[in-house]
């Protein structure tokens, strides 16, 4: 393998673009208590492979319910810090949670399948959209994903049910979980473990050592 040689991709972060409600949480409609936030199935593996490989968490997630007046931005921060301090028992940081919080028809260009939140955090965070994959579990997902220059994941959990077609709307790969979502991008990827790219925070050991996959040749 020759040496890269642009420089600009060695100080960029791909990213995993993750989808809140139906993806990483159960989709508990309109919710903003903490105490009803449960994760997916297989969700907390998921994030931890991801992060083992060296990938920005990154969540981006629609909520309506502010701009509809169901619940505050204040109710929207408290849960996501509740999210965050779950997510960190088991050594897992997310780079960044971003929300639209318009309404539907708003215009906006932030609410998927719109790219705009997936933009604002490549910029935020110095994120290499074209190495990034978005993960969700409805079509709108691939398309802000597809739309941002990412390749997609689709969770095949029954949550679609309209399956608009065009383009931008057939994802990369499927999934029936976020760990089985993560182990095939990484496979499509061929991403190496990253074991050394977090900073020594004193958080817990695990993050630091990635999970055995053998499925990849240099690891095999
Ligand atoms: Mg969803
Ligand atoms: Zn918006």
């Amino acid at each position: 393998m020759n040496a890269p040689v642009a420089t600009a991709s060695a100080t960029t972060r791909p990213a995993i673009f993750i989808d809140r409600d139906g993806t990483l949480i159960e989709d508990v409609p309109y919710n903003a208590d903490p105490q009803r936030v449960r994760f997916t199935r297989e969700a907390i593996e998921g994030l931890m492979l991801l992060q083992a490989y060296g990938y920005a968490l990154v969540v981006v997630t629609n909520q309506p319910g502010v701009g509809l007046g169901l619940f505050d931005d204040a109710a929207l921060d408290t849960l996501h810090a509740h999210m965050r301090a779950q997510l960190a028992e088991h050594g897992i940081e997310l780079a960044g949670i971003y929300a639209c919080v318009h309404r539907p028809g708003a215009g906006c260009g932030c609410r998927k399948p719109e790219p705009g939140l997936l933009l604002r955090a490549a910029a935020d965070l110095d994120l290499a959209l074209e190495r990034s994959w978005m993960i969700g579990d409805i079509l709108d997902d691939v398309e802000a994903g597809c739309a941002a220059g990412c390749r997609t994941v689709l969770l095949d959990v029954g949550n679609e049910t309209v399956w608009r077609d065009s383009p931008r709307r057939r994802p990369t790969l499927r999934a029936r979980t976020l760990f089985e979502a993560a182990r095939e991008l990484i496979v499509h990827s061929q991403a190496q473990p990253q074991a050394a790219s977090r900073p020594a925070t004193g958080a817990s050991p695990r993050v630091r050592t990635a999970p055995p996959l053998t499925i990849d040749p240099v690891v095999a």
